[in-house]
């Protein structure tokens, strides 16, 4: 076998030694090998020298770690004192993050393979036929362009997720001239294929790996590609529960996003995306198990509702929708502004906005590897690149922060799973991830929700490596997931300018936070129990099983730390705060900034604070609501 390139001999058997510790062969799952190494080093390549640098740190300092801890390189150890090490290293608060880094990297590239998806008698990659070219001719390519161009048009939005698509079509249908900018690709159904490192590749804004820092890593998803986040999202919709709106209301001493306001631009976008409670035939046999485990226990709980009325439930609406059922802005709003003559810039990263005589009158983009520029004189400038890339633009030039509040009081709803093994199979890959969910806390902050994790994505939520995880994942098929969505006690988080114009994200996980996770995946695990479970697995870092109500007052008497558990957080929001006082917010009830005239922000930087649910459907009517401001300063 021939090393793959970049990596010395020495580097290739110490990386092929961890491979094949973290992944042994089970019953039912091949184990790592060179085939992992070649795909985790494909995956390197599109990271660049940062990501390979981190990489190789990672492996480095594991191997000496092996030397320190058993006298030996760790290829040179017997398979068990390989496997020893793996468990001690994950208990180690400084070893724990090589191995979470390495380790997760190493997970995908090994199941994200179609040997791995057919041992559970699933068929892979997936990827459905191209849609119809319909509206492409309204769609330009910035990398294609020969030179520099200009153009003119009543509305320059930037970017193509909720918040932009919604205000871009609502003004084209009222007959205004639109122009988008969208820094990602435009991608057709076939390149959906359910592959995890295909989709963190190309759709995840940096490669998936943006992270705020803290009391703990957190891991901050967010698409770049036409669709914006929605084109790669779950497609669960919840309109903001009236306790939320209020508590705004109050905050903000107005009833501008108060639930009778609210309620029309609500209706709207549900009838636009047609908008209802999944069906038993999508949820699978976590419905059932839900059901049982909530009523014995006297828990309310529901069917979650979703923009995607013909899903046929393939299971991998995080890497893309393969049958475009799921109405993602890139399947509906963009390509009816389109039909209504707007026209949109791809791979086209907007870097500045026009401002005259403090108006905003356009904004300049460059294509994102040729740099060719565009100009786009505008009536009026929106900007939607979400609540991250939002505050970063305008801090980078110096706009909209005479409040000192543009890219502070983020907040990300904290969340982490639970799980189960059950008798009976479960197979959620063959399901949508988010079926059902659970509101009895809600109001504690606290709301269950399905997570349906693919079988390439299952290993990474899994804290474990060696024999442990191959043991979770031989018996996959019968492993139910639920998650804590918890809402932020504080909006700590902060955005501000990294170096090279990256994003420097902090936020800091609050005790409130974290007792919340932990009694949060308490409740998951008591309704798992309740409905039957062998055991359950609280996935935190070197926590014990639970198999009874014994050990589950046990777990919830621990000690928490943010380390204690692998995060991610998909809901970036409120960087660009709403009110009336320019002293301490960034725009006004309209959208606009208090700076700038002419100047909307309309995505989740403007959404007030946590939700408390997924926040897609809060954005959409926030943005349905902008986007007739908007036409009235047009009219
Ligand atoms: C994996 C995942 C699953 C999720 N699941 C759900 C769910 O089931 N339900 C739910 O309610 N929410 C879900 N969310 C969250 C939801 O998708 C987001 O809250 C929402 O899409 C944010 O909308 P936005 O308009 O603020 O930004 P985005 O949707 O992120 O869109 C912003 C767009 O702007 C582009 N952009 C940014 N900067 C520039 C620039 N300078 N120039 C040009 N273009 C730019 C970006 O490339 C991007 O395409 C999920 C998110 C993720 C990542």
């Amino acid at each position: 076998m021939q090393h793959p390139f970049l990596l010395t001999p020495e580097q290739y058997r110490a990386i092929l030694a961890l491979c094949r510790a973290m992944i042994p062969p089970g019953e039912r799952i091949p184990g790592a090998g060179p085939q992992t190494v070649i795909r985790l080093m494909a995956f390197m390549e599109d990271l660049g020298d940062a990501g390979s640098r981190i990489m190789s740190q990672a492996v480095v300092a594991l191997d000496w770690a092996a030397v320190l801890y058993a006298g030996k390189r760790f290829h040179a150890l017997d398979a068990d004192r390989q496997d020893e090490l793996l468990s001690t290293w994950e208990q180690s608060s400084t070893l724990r993050w090589p191995l979470f880094v390495l380790g997760n990297l190493i997970k995908v590239a090994h199941f994200d393979s179609t040997e791995l998806f057919g041992a559970y008698g699933v068929d892979w990659p997936k990827g459905g036929p191209p849609e119809p070219a319909r509206w492409l001719s309204q769609v330009e390519c910035g990398e294609q362009w020969e030179d520099d161009e200009e153009i003119e048009c009543d509305a320059v939005v930037v970017g193509t997720g909720p918040g932009g698509a919604i205000v871009g079509k609502e003004l084209a249908e009222q007959g205004h001239a639109v122009v988008f900018l969208e820094e990602g690709k435009l991608y057709r159904r076939d390149a959906f294929t359910g592959s995890a490192l295909q989709a963190t590749r190309h759709f995840y804004r940096g490669h998936g790996m943006v992270a705020s820092l803290g009391n703990a890593v957190v891991p901050v998803l967010m698409g770049r590609l036409v669709g914006g986040s929605t084109a790669i999202n779950t497609g669960t919709c919840f309109r903001t529960p009236p306790w939320i709106l209020d508590e705004w209301c109050e905050r903000q001493n107005s009833d501008e996003l108060s639930t009778e306001n609210m309620a029309r631009h609500f209706e709207r976008v549900e009838q636009e995306l047609d908008i209802r409670p999944n069906d038993d035939k999508t949820i699978g046999p976590m419905g059932g198990i839900v059901a049982r485990g909530a009523d014995k226990l006297g828990w309310s709980h529901f069917k979650i509702a979703r923009n995607a009325p013909d899903c046929d439930g393939q299971g991998c609406c995080d890497w893309g929708c393969p049958s475009g059922a799921r109405k993602s802005m890139d399947v509906s709003y963009i390509p009816k502004a389109l039909a209504r003559g707007a026209v949109l810039f791809t791979e086209t990263k907007a870097t500045r906005v026009v401002v005259e005589n403090g108006r905003a009158v356009g904004v300049v983009g460059e294509s994102v590897t040729q740099k060719r520029r565009v100009r786009v004189r505008a009536k009026v400038v929106v900007l939607a690149g979400g609540a991250v890339p939002t505050p970063v633009m305008l801090l980078g030039q110096g706009l909209g922060n005479r409040s000192g509040e543009l890219g502070r009081n983020l907040s990300i709803h904290p969340g982490v799973p639970a799980s189960a093994l059950f008798d009976e199979p479960v197979e959620v890959y063959k399901y949508i991830p988010q079926g059902v969910g659970v509101d009895q806390f809600h109001r504690d902050g606290i709301l269950l929700v399905g997570v349906g994790l693919d079988i390439n994505m299952a290993p990474n939520a899994f804290p474990g490596y060696g024999r442990r995880l191959t043991e979770f994942m031989d018996q996959y098929d019968r492993v139910a997931t639920l998650g804590v969505l918890a809402k932020d006690s504080t909006q700590n988080g902060r955005v501000r300018v990294g170096p090279g114009g990256s994003p420097l994200i902090t936020y800091w996980l609050q005790k409130q936070d974290l007792h919340r996770i932990r009694e949060g995946t308490a409740r998951i695990m008591e309704l798992f129990l309740a409905a039957g479970a062998r055991h359950c697995y609280p996935m935190g870092h070197a926590m014990p099983l639970v198999k009874n109500m014994d050990d589950l007052a046990r777990y919830r008497q621990r000690n928490v730390r943010a380390s204690d558990w692998t995060w991610t957080v998909f809901h970036p929001l409120g960087t660009a705060q709403m009110g009336h006082d320019p002293n301490t917010s960034v725009v006004s009830f309209d959208h606009e900034t208090h700076d700038v005239q002419n100047l909307f922000l309309v995505d989740g930087s403007t959404v007030p604070g946590p939700t408390a649910v997924n926040p897609q459907l809060t954005i959409m009517a926030m943005a349905n609501r902008a986007a007739e401001r908007i036409g009235q300063r047009l009219e």
